[in-house]
Parts: structure tokens; sequence; C-alpha cells
């Protein structure tokens, strides 16, 4: 587990590794692949059997749950993001893999955010066993366009967690989080938005980044005000310089779901 810069989260844990798949036109220019292909060639990374951590990262072997960092730190309340490092949902995890982080999240005191673009099988494995959703697990769907939003969002919203969240990042295109019968008119109470508990938004950044325009951030954060959902504004393109954390109509949004508060203790 260690401490990130991604302002919604204090850490991170990726206690598995892995090599990712694209799946969603947001793949484009994944991060986490580059990072993959490094940690494959890098010689102090282990690669004895049965962790194989080398051929894991390079994708000779399948995701390998990695027995040392199995341990859950103590200390005060943290929020800690759940494989960032690629997808905890990829086909390749295997059930049981899940099912040991499971335990290890719903058991501790922590709070965990399991963000996924494959939230269809992260539905399957909800419902293999019957579940209760710890408050302090919170699943989230990770959208760019508004073909995945139409696709993903009623999938999460099938899922019984306490918190459910959207991540549209990168933001490809304007994103509406309400029901297709529901655009172009007032609001309505049985919005897909209104099932959520937070939205996170932000742009692409890095070589290649595609452009993203100040009214779609916009128009999402006035979906989120109307229905009363915490917006989360990471990243913005300002004038062709990417800001993190920026200003919004002289506002900086940094909201969080009501059950969790804002701090990134350490
Ligand atoms: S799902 Fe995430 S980690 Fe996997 S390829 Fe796409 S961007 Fe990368």
């Amino acid at each position: 587990m260690q401490k990130t810069n991604i302002p919604y989260i204090g850490f991170s844990w990726n206690p598995i590794a892995m090599r990712c798949t694209p799946c969603s036109p947001g793949c484009a220019h994944c991060w986490h692949l580059k990072r993959a292909d490094m940690l494959a060639k890098n010689p102090m990374i282990d690669n004895t059997p049965p962790d194989s951590l080398q051929d894991a990262y390079a994708g000779i072997v399948g995701p390998t749950l990695v027995q040392s960092r199995l341990k859950i730190p103590g200390g005060k309340p943290k929020r800690i993001g759940v494989q960032f490092m690629g997808d905890l949902f990829h086909k390749d995890v295997t059930d049981d893999q899940i099912q040991e982080i499971w335990q290890l999240c719903r058991n501790s005191h922590h709070t965990y955010l399991w963000l996924t673009k494959r939230i269809d099988r992260a539905l399957k494995w909800a419902n293999l066993t019957e579940r209760t959703w710890t408050p302090n697990i919170h699943i989230g769907v990770s959208i760019c366009t508004q073909a995945e939003a139409d696709e993903k969002v009623p999938i999460l919203l099938s899922i019984p967690a306490a918190v459910r969240f959207v991540s549209v990042e990168p933001m490809l295109e304007k994103v509406s989080l309400r029901r297709p019968s529901a655009r172009g008119r007032s609001f309505r109470a049985g919005d897909w938005i209104n099932g959520l508990s937070w939205c996170v938004a932000g742009c692409e950044s890095g070589p290649g980044r595609r452009p993203a325009k100040i009214e779609w951030f916009r128009d999402l954060r006035d979906q989120c005000e109307m229905a009363g959902t915490p917006y989360f504004l990471k990243q913005m393109d300002v004038d062709g310089k990417i800001i993190s954390m920026p200003k919004l109509d002289g506002k900086i949004y940094q909201e969080f779901p009501q059950t969790i508060g804002n701090m990134n203790e350490s």
C-alpha cells in the first residue's frame, strides 16, 4: 500500500500483479500498461515462482495475488483505491482472488474504493453468493462516453452496495447521467444520478491527450447539483493546461459521499 497523488484517495493498494487489456475508448493512453511494461523488465521485481511477478506484469502468466501485499495496515482510517494498477474485475482475475480481497476489505476499518471498467463482471461476481456490502467498500464504474454511461450505469445501480459512484475520466464527450427518456426534460427524482452517491470527473492528461471542454464538466456539475449528488472535479484542461483540482465558475469541487468525509489520513 502506498501514498498516491490521486486527490480523492490517500493511498493505493494493488494486491494483484497483473497486466490488464483495453476494453474502452478510455484505455487508449493507459498509464497502467506503460508501468506494467517497465515492471516486467525490472530485475528488482521478484520473478520466483509461484509469484512470477515480472511474468504477471508481462501477461505471460495470469493475475497473481502477492502474499506480501495482503497485510492491512493499522492506524487512522484511510481512503484506499483498490487495484487501480489494472482492473479488479478483469476476466483473468479469479473469483477466489476477488473474494480474498473482499474479505480483507470488509474486515478492515479503512474505506476501499473498487473502481472498474468491467461493472458487468462485478455484478456477476456480486451475485455469486449472497453478499452484504459493508459501508466501507465503495463500488464505482469508470466511463468516458455517453454510450458507456448508458450501458454501464444501470448495471452499477443494480449492485446493492452502500456507496455507488461514477468516475467520468477521461471525459471524452458530454455525458448525461439521466435516463435517456428523461433527457431534455426537467429533472426527475428517478434519474440514474439520483441513485449515485458520488460523481468524479476529469480530463485526460499526458502525451496525445484528447481535449475535453469546460462546458462538459459544468453540465455534469449541474446534473449533480440538481440531484444533490456530491461532485469531485479532479482535473480539467484550462486554456491548454491541465489543472488539478481546478476552479469551475469560481469554486473548487471537492465533494465526497456523505458517509465518509474528505480526510486522507496517514
Ligand atoms: S481497464 Fe484501466 S487498466 Fe485496464 S487497459 Fe483500460 S485503462 Fe488500462
